[in-house]
């Protein structure tokens, strides 16, 4: 008997390893999850991809699908399969696709997670046809991708589309890429709980206050108290968010001044939380740092594969990379 093909798609952060199993038709078949800690070593974290994959291989096996490629998103610089740099796991130059081969036996694409999740919405999601579309995933960090000529843009060694790391506020607080003054120190969820932070040691009431002040460094600002904080009109808060949304605003703006797109597509956990009044938000401001007409006929859209938008481009990367030119 002949065996149908299949794709293993893998989105791998600082906090887990997701894959899913796709068939020769893209409907997904299966899904698995390991859970990975930001102080996990090199070879726990390996580990935890290694079942995630072997899991989903038991999937095909028992399905009679052989599975024919892997493709990845990652957090960080990668080029050419090697992980150059990834914030929250300790890889440097670290040759993530040719370790996962060793294993398998099987070709892996790789590629940076804000890119791949953009790759997404065009192959499979809300950007599915069009040309020119820019990707904002605001969440933990702000990452970036850009779609040009109906192709993922990646630049010269594969750091296109860092928007998270333009510089707003040269004088600004000190971003973890080094910088100063990053959109992603505003705008991300970690921007937003640093202003928090601050207003409640300047001895500001916050309705996250108790919480924080209990956990300390250990509290993780979840897009769900964002919501709650809001709607118990808590007027830090209010403010952080119109600081998030002026900075993102003012870096959308820049970035339809440069690439005129036909959509800016926005996703990510605070936006899967904070819905329509988050981008309606963010426009606001747009209009008003962008040149004149750089609005016309551009569409906002928020992601319509929200948390699996990183798998669906994983496997639009493998259909790209390795079903194209197998064609
Ligand atoms: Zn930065």
């Amino acid at each position: 008997m002949k065996l149908k093909k299949s794709i293993i798609a893998l989105d791998i952060g600082g906090t887990k390893v997701l894959g899913a199993l796709f068939d020769q038709d893209f409907n997904l078949i299966d899904k698995k999850k390991k859970s990975t800690k930001t102080h996990d070593g090199i070879e726990r974290i390996f580990d935890q991809i290694v079942k995630v994959i072997s899991k989903l291989l038991e999937t095909a096996s028992e399905s009679n699908l052989e599975c024919v490629a892997i493709g990845a998103g990652v957090p960080g610089v990668i080029k050419d399969g090697v992980v150059l740099f990834t914030p929250n796991i300790p890889w440097d130059h670290y040759p993530l696709a040719d370790e996962i081969e060793s294993v398998f036996h099987i070709p892996i694409v790789i590629g940076n997670d804000a890119n791949v999740s953009l790759l997404g919405e065009w192959g499979h999601g809300v950007a599915k046809n069009t040309v020119n579309t820019v990707g904002f995933f605001i969440g933990t960090g702000v990452g970036g991708g850009l779609i040009l000529n109906s192709k993922i843009y990646t630049g010269h060694i594969g750091l296109a589309g860092e928007i998270g790391h333009i510089t707003l506020n040269p004088d600004g607080i000190i971003c973890g890429c080094g910088s100063r003054g990053c959109l992603e120190s505003y705008s991300s969820k970690t921007g937003i709980l640093k202003y928090i932070k601050a207003q409640i040691r300047h001895g500001r009431d916050c309705v996250l206050k108790d919480e924080i002040n209990e956990q300390r460094s250990k509290y993780i600002l979840r897009s769900s108290d964002i919501k709650d904080a809001l709607e118990k009109e808590d007027a830090c808060m209010i403010e952080a968010l119109e600081i998030a949304t002026k900075y993102l605003g003012i870096a959308v703006a820049s970035i339809l001044n440069i690439i005129n797109p036909e959509m800016v597509v926005f996703g990510g956990g605070l936006v899967e939380a904070l819905g329509h009044d988050f981008v309606l938000q963010i426009k606001s401001y747009v209009n008003r740092y962008c040149v004149p007409h750089a609005t016309d006929d551009c569409s906002f859209e928020i992601s319509s594969l929200g948390d699996d938008a990183c798998l669906y481009g994983a496997l639009t990367l493998v259909e790209e990379r390795m079903i194209s030119q197998e064609e």
